[in-house]
């Protein structure tokens, strides 16, 4: 019941859905940590606590660690990490120095050294890199809890009076871990992006979750009713009763919704007249291939296997990486499995090399580019995929080609190592060897690339970056690139025309390829295997089966005479606006019926 003034809160939607519920707020945060200077004979005694704490504390990840649902086992690789950081020489031989040299307590000497290792991730662009501040962060925060002795654990499942929202100012992933089998009905937090741990997982167990909700701990309290609207990321707090069972009705609508268009999982997907369009999913976890499978994806576009190299200070050992690989090809078998060599370097950070501080970044040692300067490196990651790809149906492709010796370059390294296989005995199968078409020159000589490759993926996150010179990450630009401009249109058509006269497959794996309106000028364009966030794969399949290809043909003819992104967007809007109406409104469009089915209306319903 409504009880107090309804106030309503915004964040980001890191994770759809609608949920209504009692708070439960986490406020682990305010600990304070008084500097004490110790006398000399103290220092053994202060560097003890701090030995026996990050023992106890290692205990506790592990224990959490064993206890982890195998629906949140991307958590273990996480876990494995804060628990090489407890190990790691930076933080507990520099609180170790500073106890000794300082003559402080181990509680500020940890501190200290907590921020420091923060400043090292402060000036990175990129919101998943960023987001390792944080691991540190709940590091050093369960070391500090042990020293002073307040409890470090989330209130178990018993402990909660029924289903709760949490709120938290930060959930690191023990927390998530650890939640994952319990009754949460949403999460809110005051920080966090839609690329953090808490939006992984809330998504991969479809929870709903509303992240960057700035001081969502000081204005909710604990037994506030709250609605986590994570359609429109919103949170209000004390909503009316009218307005809460508004809410619910709608968060049952949206379920309803999802289960209905996820029913098309077992079948393939195919435009309405019948064309098959291969629809894959882009993963940045392992953990996500049955999450893939079970949403009825074609396989995996898109591996981000860069998401290995963070939180280490030194490369995945290669017997590691093809570990990885192996798992995710056989869990996907016989469905292709893309592997993209390491996008490390511009925006995208990682404590296993180390990278110059450049000037553009984004211009910059990244990617292919890299990997041609750590050969070692970049061939140990070769040998890995060659090996996985024994177990299933495996391709390989390199991100950031920008010339054609790049290639040539790049598979040198792929032939020398699977040479280097071959002469130490351990089997591997050969791989398909494609590249992502990201960069303007690329487009340009897309049509020599595409007799070199074996498939082209083209990444419109960087191509419409490089290509309307507009930083991806920079919201001040963020109206200009528009993935209707006619530019990419242009591009999009030069590089499939390309890949189709060499009779190579083109993909397109960007953000594009999960943007509703763009889906019938991609279809029109041949462009026609595409790879979205696994979540978004039932949603993509129901719109391409609503898509007429020649329709589609004759609209890319009519949009090739326009000049202008909007003038595009227009035309595409008030053709596709009403066929796509329910997907575009997250369902709020549509029936139950008296069996509590939900069905579309009879206009959208695929043929
Ligand atoms: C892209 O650039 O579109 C792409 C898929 O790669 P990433 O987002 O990882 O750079
Ligand atoms: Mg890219």
């Amino acid at each position: 019941m409504n009880t107090g003034v309804t106030r309503r809160l915004h964040g980001i939607a890191a994770s759809p859905g609608v949920a209504v519920g009692t708070a439960y707020v986490i406020d682990r945060r305010k600990v304070n940590i008084h500097r004490r200077h110790i006398a000399a004979h103290e220092v053994d005694t202060e560097i003890g606590r701090l030995h026996s704490a990050v023992a106890v504390a290692r205990q506790q990840l592990q224990q959490i660690r064993e206890r982890i649902a195998p629906e949140a086992s991307e958590h273990s690789v996480i876990l494995d990490a804060h628990l090489l950081m407890l190990d790691d020489a930076l933080l507990t031989d520099q609180t170790v120095d500073a106890i000794r040299n300082e003559l402080v307590n181990a509680e500020w000497a940890l501190r200290n050294t907590v921020e420091k290792i923060k400043e090292l991730f402060d000036n990175v662009g990129d919101d998943y890199f960023r987001e390792r501040r944080s691991d540190v962060d709940f590091v050093g925060e369960r070391v500090l809890r042990q020293l002073m002795g307040t409890p470090t654990e989330l209130p178990r499942p018993a402990d909660l009076d029924g289903p709760v929202v949490l709120v938290a100012h930060e959930l690191s992933p023990a927390d998530t871990a650890a939640l994952a089998r319990s009754e949460v009905l949403a999460f809110v937090t005051d920080g966090g992006s839609s690329t953090s741990h808490t939006a992984i997982m809330a998504r991969a167990l479809s929870i709903p979750a509303i992240l960057g909700v700035a001081d969502a701990t000081r204005l909710i309290a604990t037994g506030d009713t709250l609605i986590v609207d994570g359609l429109r990321g919103t949170v209000t707090v004390s909503p009316s009763d009218a307005d809460a069972d508004a809410a619910g009705e709608r968060g049952r609508r949206y379920m309803a919704f999802v289960r209905s268009l996820r029913s098309n999982r077992d079948e393939p997907t195919r435009t309405r007249d019948g064309v098959r369009i291969t629809l894959r999913a882009n993963i940045e976890l392992p953990a996500e291939a049955p999450v893939a499978i079970d949403h009825g994806a074609d396989g995996i576009g898109l591996y981000r296997t860069e998401f290995l190299y963070v939180d280490r200070r030194e490369p995945p050992p290669e017997d590691e990486q093809y570990e990885t690989y192996r798992r995710i090809v056989e869990t996907m078998a016989p469905r292709t499995v893309t592997l993209r060599t390491f996008d490390i370097g511009g925006d995208k950070f990682s404590t296993a090399f180390r990278l110059p501080k450049e000037m553009n970044p984004a211009l910059g040692l990244r990617a292919v580019r890299l990997a041609l300067r750590e050969r070692e490196v970049f061939r140990a990651q070769l040998r890995a995929m060659l090996r996985a790809a024994r177990h299933g149906s495996v391709r390989v492709m390199v991100p950031m080609i920008s010339t054609v010796s790049e290639l040539r370059e790049a598979r040198a390294e792929l032939e020398r190592a699977q040479h280097e296989l071959t002469s130490a005995g351990i089997p591997w199968a050969p791989v398909p060897f494609g590249i992502m078409v990201e960069t303007p020159s690329a487009v340009f000589m897309a049509d020599v690339l595409a007799r070199e490759s074996a498939f082209f993926s083209i990444g419109t996150n960087d191509l419409i970056q490089y290509s309307l010179a507009t930083d991806r990450g920079n919201e001040h630009v963020a109206h200009l690139a528009r993935s209707l401009d006619p530019a990419i249109l242009r591009a999009l058509a030069a590089v499939s025309q390309s890949a189709a006269a060499a009779g190579i497959p083109c993909a397109l794996c960007g953000a594009m390829a999960g943007e509703l309106l763009a889906l019938p000028l991609l279809v029109g364009l041949g462009v026609h295997e595409l790879s979205v966030e696994p979540t978004a794969v039932p949603e993509i399949k129901s719109a391409l089966a609503r898509i007429d290809y020649r329709e589609a043909v004759t609209l890319v003819g009519e949009v090739a005479m326009l000049s202008t992104a909007v003038e595009v967007e227009s035309l595409v809007r008030a053709r596709y606006e009403h066929v796509f109406s329910d997907l575009l409104a997250n369902g709020e469009v549509g029936t139950f019926t008296e069996t509590g089915t939900f069905v579309l209306p009879e206009l959208l319903a695929p043929r």
